[in-house]
């Protein structure tokens, strides 16, 4: 049994009341850590040792933070299969998967921004022979980075790199679901020699120290990646103390699919859309809307397709599907399932559980499920399920597809198959979606702004805006 601890003030501390939660695997059920359940004066010592650090990395240069910035990239890099492995065990995903987007993206990420923020240039207004204005950015002192289970070290860096290129400092609260990779960033930030207090990480659940840490008057930012009743939750405590808030919550996106598009490849980005990471991601594309008069050999492919997919041990190499999160979260993904039937959908493939033999039997799997037969205005259609399920509509035109496309309450991402580049142009800026895929599916650049619209987010991150986000804007102007 491994006993992850806090990592605050430079050192690891248990949590001071001693209170631990399990750590379950996946992919056995069965438990193998121990996360701390750190409460109000766990949090207390975060935001001193975060306060304490931040004038002096504030007033650090902007090279000296980008060159601590890339000794943690390299130190991820270093311990790249091990972090990966850890990933795998403690969110059940492929260690392929691991192997090839997480670990890689969370270096990425220490390394992009390293870098972004030596290109961070201030703007400056003339105004003819009046006067003059310039922009100050200035780092906004504590901030708080919240993330989720289900993309662990990937996005807490995401979050974790431009507040800290950008001189603040961090408490950080990893999902109590998935907080191994996190616990050994905090080695990789001692080794790389990141000052005490620059970065904290907070371990335990939503309801006790998330919430404690957003309210906490300590506390300039909240950066959040979650669900969206969460973040709605978060609002509520940060609206009325004025903090800054950038919200990436959920999703119900649209792959849609003209009957021009190259087949081979719209058949593999529906798939990996719906499926990837067994459906657990916010941009996975669970509405499939494929033109009517290429549904059927379409469906027939799809089907064939996700039964083809490997399901398994997450550790073997040649795994595709590996497990889903929690027992509690596979139970609900089944629970939609059954919501299908009753909406009179019919299931063409999956939607069961699956017990794989030996080591795993007793893990949390479903074999990756495909529907007809529902209206896109059902329950089933209009709610994030976060699971390996999705569902066919036809449709017979573009406004058809772009009307039912957009209705939802969601607006994260969609992805757009066709040979017609002027319509995908056109598709494109009709969607109500923080991105658009054409022709292709998490293709990600990272100085591309990423967000939702609607009630999947509030702002934008990546590349500038997420450095934007993370400083204090002052303009001063200056009479001539
Ligand atoms: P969640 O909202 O349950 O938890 C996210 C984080 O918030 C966790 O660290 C959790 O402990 C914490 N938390 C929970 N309640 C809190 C509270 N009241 N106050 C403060 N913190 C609290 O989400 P999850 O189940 O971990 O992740 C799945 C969700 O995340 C899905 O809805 C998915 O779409 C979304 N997601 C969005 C993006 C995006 O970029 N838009 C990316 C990944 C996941």
């Amino acid at each position: 049994m491994i006993t992850i601890a806090n990592y605050v003030g430079g050192k690891f501390l248990a949590p001071a009341a001693g209170h631990y939660l399990d750590d379950i695997e996946p992919a056995t059920g069965r438990p193998y850590a121990l996360v701390p359940g750190s409460d109000a004066v766990d949090l207390e010592a975060a935001v001193a040792a975060a306060r304490g650090a931040f004038p002096g990395w504030a007033r650090q240069t902007v090279e000296e933070r980008s060159r601590l910035l890339l000794r943690i990239a390299e130190g991820i890099e270093r311990e790249a299969e091990a972090l990966a492995r850890a990933e795998s065990i403690d969110t059940g995903k492929p260690i392929g998967l691991a192997r090839q987007v997480d670990i890689p993206r969370a270096a990425a990420n220490f390394r992009f921004f390293a870098h972004a923020v030596t290109q961070f240039a201030s703007e400056s207004h003339g105004m003819g022979t009046a006067a003059i204005n310039y922009t100050l950015r200035d780092p906004l002192g504590v901030v708080a980075c919240l993330s989720p289970w289900n993309l662990p070290l990937y996005l807490l860096s995401w979050k974790i790199a431009p507040a800290l290129a950008a001189g603040n400092t961090v408490i950080a609260k990893p999902s109590e679901l998935a907080p191994m990779t996190a616990y050994w960033l905090g080695r990789i930030c001692i080794e790389a020699g990141l000052p005490p207090g620059v970065l904290n990480i907070v371990h335990g659940s939503g309801p006790s120290v998330g919430q404690a840490l957003v309210a906490h008057p300590a506390i300039k930012a909240i950066s959040f990646t979650g669900g969206t009743k969460t973040g709605a939750a978060i609002a509520s405590v940060a609206a009325p103390q004025f903090k800054k808030l950038s919200l990436e919550l959920g999703g119900k996106n649209p792959t849609i699919v003209f009957a021009d598009c190259d087949r081979e490849q719209a058949l593999d980005g529906a798939l990996r859309a719906a499926f990837a990471n067994q459906g657990e991601l916010c941009l996975c594309g669970s509405r499939i809307f494929v033109e009517r008069s290429i549904y059927e050999p379409f469906k027939r492919d799809l089907v064939a397709r996700a039964e083809a997919l490997r399901l398994g041990d997450p550790l073997s190499e040649d795994t595709e599907q590996g497990a889903l999160i929690t027992e509690a979260h596979l139970d609900k993904v089944l629970s939609y399932v059954q919501l299908a039937r009753e909406e009179g959908g019919r299931i063409l493939t999956g939607g069961v559980r699956v017990t794989v033999p030996g080591r795993c039997e007793a893990g949390y799997f479903l074999k990756p499920a495909i529907l007809e037969g529902l209206t896109h205005d059902c329950r089933t259609n209009r709610e994030e399920i976060f699971g390996p399920v999705a569902c066919l509509l036809p449709f017979d035109d573009e406004d058809e597809a772009l009307a039912e496309a957009n209705g939802t309450e969601f607006g994260l991402a969609a992805s757009v198959w066709t040979r017609d580049l002027q319509r995908g142009h056109r598709i494109a800026q009709r969607l109500d979606s923080g991105v658009v895929w054409v022709n292709t599916w998490l293709l990600r650049d990272l100085r591309t702004p990423f967000g939702g619209m609607k009630h999947s987010g509030v702002g934008r991150e990546g590349g500038f805006e997420a450095l934007r986000f993370f400083t204090e804007v002052k303009n001063v102007c200056i009479k001539l």
